[in-house]
């Protein structure tokens, strides 16, 4: 699955009016992409007169609370009846960032399934379901914030991109990015950047704030995280894990690990990476798949741990306990040693 513009997503501008309530949805766990292009696109359209509510499954990270438009989020899993009012009330739900109502946790992914409204999906991922009426979908773009810049700038060309909305993209498109090192960022990425800088993102103080704001604490669990890294040289891969035992030893709160799993991709010769993280409370080990080239992490979590992504960045989970998931993991790349050698 490429990429897909369907022909409707420019009928649904000729939709959307002064009257239109929308509803604007991103993923489980919020990242920056989906906190950004849902905030983004939600101050865009407020500006004109329709009425959007952004609504999270669940919370958010410290370090994406300086977005704009974040205190007005609703969130599932705390306000539930408020969100279905919301919802219930609206013409439109957007669903930005994901391809699947098992994305957004069970309860609100139900809710949405008997949910009669026309359903509209950006999004970036492999393989999208076919939930949505007007979608605008292109798996080879870096980010869902990206795919916002492209739907805003072409069917509302005559409404100026404020410094806020700049700042909402902005965000996005660096997290996913990788701070514009990923193979998926291009020259367009560069220029939509170029575009938002000129539109008053404060590009210098977005990487502050979402990079130079560690806890002590953290530092400390990303410790951890090195101290149980293991390297399998003989796979080109290595992968590190943290127990709920580690994660409360070190205040862990939400957001803490991201970005860790990178740190075992950096290893020279390294072409396959994942971190497990136990979390006791859902019974659950939460893995991040990432991998460099060729080697389809998508797949493989696909195949082995009920999740799913892209090529080279994707997640899952295990309901075993973290031993037998790690021997697990081990066994299983036995299979694929011709592809990861
Ligand atoms: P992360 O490892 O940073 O949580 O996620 C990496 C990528 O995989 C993101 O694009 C994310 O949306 C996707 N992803 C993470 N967890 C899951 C999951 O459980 N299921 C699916 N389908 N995708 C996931
Ligand atoms: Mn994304």
């Amino acid at each position: 699955m490429g990429h897909m513009r369907k022909n409707t997503i420019s009928r649904l501008k000729s939709e959307l009016n002064t009257n239109s309530k929308v509803v604007i949805i991103g993923h489980k766990n919020p990242d920056g992409d989906a906190l950004g292009s849902t905030l983004g696109l939600s101050l865009f359209l407020e500006q004109f007169g329709i009425a959007t509510q952004v609504v999270m499954p669940n919370g958010f990270p410290d370090f994406l609370k300086w977005l704009p438009g974040i205190n007005t989020v609703l969130c599932y899993d705390t306000d539930k009846s408020e969100c279905e009012k919301k919802l219930l009330d609206s013409d439109f739900v957007f669903t930005l960032d994901f391809n699947h109502l098992d994305r957004i946790g069970s309860g609100l992914g139900e809710f949405l399934t008997k949910l009669d409204k026309s359903f509209v999906m950006i999004d970036h991922h492999q393989e999208p379901s076919d939930y949505a009426e007007f979608m605008l979908v292109d798996t080879h773009i870096a980010s869902t914030c990206e795919l916002v810049y492209e739907f805003i700038t072409t069917e509302y060309s005559e409404q100026k991109l404020t410094a806020e909305v700049a700042s909402c993209l902005y965000t996005g498109i660096m997290t996913d990015t990788g701070s514009f090192r990923f193979p998926s960022t291009t020259s367009k990425t560069h220029r939509i950047i170029a575009d938002l800088i000129d539109a008053g993102a404060k590009n210098s103080q977005i990487h502050q704030d979402i990079y130079d704001n560690n806890a002590e604490s953290r530092l400390h669990l990303l410790g951890k995280a090195l101290q149980n890294l293991k390297v399998l040289k003989g796979f080109s891969t290595a992968y590190t894990y943290l127990s709920q035992e580690d994660l409360n030893t070190h205040g862990f709160k939400k957001g803490d690990t991201e970005g860790f799993v990178n740190y075992a991709l950096s290893l020279k010769g390294i072409k396959f990476a994942v971190i497990f993280i136990e979390n006791k409370a859902e019974e659950i080990i939460k893995i991040s798949l990432r991998s460099i080239g060729d080697f389809d992490v998508n797949t493989f979590a696909r195949s082995h741990f009920n999740g799913g992504g892209h090529k080279n960045a994707a997640g899952g989970k295990s309901d075993l306990d973290l031993k037998s998931t790690l021997a697990e993991f081990e066994n299983m790349l036995t299979t694929y040693k011709e592809k990861l050698s």
